[in-house]
């Protein structure tokens, strides 16, 4: 039943990259429109300003924020640059309303794919300009194919710039060495369990196993002193966390996909937990519905039930 689920995931996904699909419904007003309705619960809009507005409102609800301006696998220099322009954009906004919260994208987005110094020179610029407003920039983690350039960009940039982050998948067998390689006082943290198919070789699937690593990861970042985000929205593991004494750490907070468990979200922060709810925004929505569905398939019922409520 796990590996048919898995396959499931897998095939949703390359369905969601295919260039024919998308640009169908691209040029499908009508099955565009009722796509975005159900897009709407997990992403704030297209334009920056939507996600901004959003932002604001958690920020009064006593939450802290995350923004990702959606876009992964960038193959030209233009579109790279154009990512890189609304990345300045977002935090320059941040900066000047004032707007405390976290940066966070794939460096795939930003380069990684076109030419790795590419990658690099936009991080370091995106670094100082979000040091100037002391914005933290958040480091997403991607297919395993990708995990030794985007640590090896990261341990370069936060050489320099302290406030940039870095995502961790417990998933990953490699994990826990690169954290034990990597884990220092006040490094960034967020541990997710893990978004990609990966082969049983390299990663671990949801099991208890994961679950257990994902416990000794988030140890190993406490006795490090680091500022850590446990990013997940399964309850029972977050219950555990939440017992250690976790004196020793920087910071511990939760960290939550917005539109997913929004109720745990208001228990955990109604608790008196620091909470931070992940928004995204941008014209790739579409790629974003599609892996919120994939990971948890009870999602495809809430977007019938979302598109045909309207
Ligand atoms: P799971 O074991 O998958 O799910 C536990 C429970 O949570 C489920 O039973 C269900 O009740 C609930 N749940 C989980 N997903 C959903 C959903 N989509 N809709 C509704 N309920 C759900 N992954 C990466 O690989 N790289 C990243 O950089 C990355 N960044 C992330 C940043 C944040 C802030 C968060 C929260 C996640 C991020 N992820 C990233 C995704 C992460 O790896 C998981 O794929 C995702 O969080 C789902 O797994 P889970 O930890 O919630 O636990």
């Amino acid at each position: 039943e796990q590996r048919l689920a898995t396959q499931a995931s897998a095939a949703l996904k390359a369905i969601a990259r295919r260039p024919d699909i998308k640009g169908y419904i691209e040029h499908n007003p009508s099955s565009y429109a009722l796509l975005q309705r159900a897009a709407a619960r997990y992403v704030t809009g297209e334009e920056r300003s939507q996600a901004l507005e959003v932002a604001n409102q958690l920020i009064d609800y006593g939450y802290a924020i995350s923004l990702e301006y959606i876009g992964e696998n960038t193959l030209s220099v233009a579109a790279c640059q154009q990512a890189q322009q609304e990345l300045i954009g977002l935090i320059l906004e941040m900066g000047q309303q004032r707007v405390r919260g976290r940066v966070s994208f794939d460096l795939s987005h930003i380069g990684l794919l076109v030419d790795r110094e590419l990658a690099l020179r936009h991080l370091l610029e995106l670094g100082e300009l979000s040091q100037r407003y002391t914005i933290e920039l958040f480091i997403s983690m991607e297919e395993s194919a990708k995990t030794e350039s985007i640590l090896e960009i990261y341990r370069q940039a936060v050489a320099i710039y302290p406030l940039i982050g870095i995502t961790l998948q417990a998933q990953l067998n490699r994990t826990s060495s690169d954290a034990l390689d990597m884990l220092a006082k006040d490094t960034r943290v967020r541990i997710v369990k893990g978004a990609y198919e990966e082969p049983d070789t390299i990663a671990l699937s949801r099991s208890a196993e994961l679950d257990q690593r994902y416990e000794e990861l988030f140890e190993l970042a406490v006795q490090r002193g680091c500022h850590i985000s446990i990013a997940t929205h399964d309850e029972a593991l977050i219950t555990r966390l939440l017992q250690y004494d976790s004196k020793e750490a920087a910071s511990v907070e939760l960290e939550l996909l917005y539109g997913i468990r929004p109720e745990l979200c208001v228990k955990l922060r109604e608790q008196g937990y620091p909470v931070r709810i992940y928004l995204t925004y941008g014209q790739e929505w579409y790629l974003y519905l599609c892996h919120r569905i994939a990971e948890y398939p009870p999602n495809l019922f809430q977007a019938l039930v979302d598109i045909v409520g309207g």
